[in-house]
């Protein structure tokens, strides 16, 4: 498989398997993460020829970034890397809301380049739109960053199809980054429709489902992160999607190829989709995901697996 491409119209190029690394310093979304595990991530992420980096101010309130810079530092890569951060998530009187102003935008990235030890953010997206900033602005705040050279692309995350609109108003956009996977379709009705036809690259997040993807979960499974209180990993709902599962699964060694790895490369036949930036907690999962570069689905393939989740 052609492991490089351009994200949409910018003049980045990545490995098709990136690495999401909401787990490195995310401290505030998971439990008993630790810090050292975190830059191994991101050490190993490196010497499996990773080279596109998915970050943001929310995961762990710049822990993340930090965490990152560090092992960029270290390694002395930082010009063969392209990190993606997000910012919007303000923290006011120890709780969080969103901003997307242009002072508040403008300092973010200041505190994200310091973060993460660089003069240059490769992309940038407004992780949530706050609700009231009008999103024509919002993108030209960022279009103005790119002018000065802060940042190289301009990305936006979590909006819906008006609000995708609104934000692409004078065609700034260049990347969207939203959930999409086999279990989660909604993205196909006039998200990634809408990004196909403008040339906007869509990264999709939680691709493996946050793991239920990978087939290691029962009906006995118990969460004791965020799981608990996601939709998928409830009830009837829960039990059907692990029934989905088992159909991938059996696809899957028909191929004789990992479940995870079938789910993955089949986010990397659909349009729009030019990389996949799966999340990873231990360095042999990280591993094992960038397995999935060793295989191919064929059309047909890829349609049977689609139609198991329709
Ligand atoms: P994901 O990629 O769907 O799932 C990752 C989780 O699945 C891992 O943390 C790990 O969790 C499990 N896993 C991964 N590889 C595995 C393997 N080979 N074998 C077994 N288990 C495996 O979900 P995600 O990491 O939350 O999402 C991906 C990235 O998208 C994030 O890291 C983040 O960068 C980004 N994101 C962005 C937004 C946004 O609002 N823009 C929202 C969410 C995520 P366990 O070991 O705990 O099961």
């Amino acid at each position: 498989m052609d492991q490089t491409r351009t994200l949409g119209e910018t003049k980045l190029q990545v490995k098709r398997i990136g690495f999401g690394a909401n787990a490195v310093g995310g401290h505030n979304l998971f439990p008993n993460l630790n810090d050292e595990t975190g830059k191994d991530l991101v050490r190993t992420a490196l010497d499996g020829g990773v080279n596109f980096i998915d970050t943001a101010f929310i995961y762990g309130l710049g822990r993340s970034e930090e965490l990152i810079g560090e092992v960029v530092q270290e390694r002395g890569v930082r010009n063969e890397l392209i990190i993606a951060t997000k910012g919007a998530h303000k923290e006011v009187n120890g709780s969080i809301e969103l901003d997307n102003s242009r002072d508040f935008l403008r300092s973010e990235v200041e505190k994200s380049l310091k973060r993460l030890k660089t003069d240059y953010i490769d992309l940038y997206y407004v992780h949530f739109p706050d609700g009231k900033t009008p999103l024509a602005e919002v993108a030209g705040t960022l279009k103005e960053l790119k002018d000065e050279g802060k940042i190289k692309a301009i990305g936006a995350s979590n909006l819906n199809y008006q609000q995708l609109q609104e934000y692409n108003a004078d065609g700034y956009l260049e990347v969207f980054q939203g959930e999409y996977s086999l279990i989660q379709r909604d993205a196909e009705k006039e998200l990634l429709p809408y990004c196909e036809k403008h040339g906007i690259s869509f990264i999709p997040y939680f691709p493996l489902a946050s793991g239920l993807l990978t087939g290691k979960f029962t009906k006995d499974t118990v969460f004791e992160d965020s799981r608990k209180d996601k939709p998928q990993f409830q009830g009837e709902t829960f039990i059907h999607n692990l029934k989905k599962v088992d159909k991938l699964k059996a696809a899957a060694e028909e191929k004789q190829a990992e479940t995870a790895h079938v789910a993955l490369a089949w986010l990397l036949t659909r349009p729009a989709i030019d990389a996949i930036i799966p999340g990873a907690k231990r360095p042999e999962q990280l591993k094992d995901n960038l397995k999935t570069l060793d295989i191919e689905l064929t059309e047909d393939e890829a349609n049977f697996i689609s139609g198991i989740f329709k």
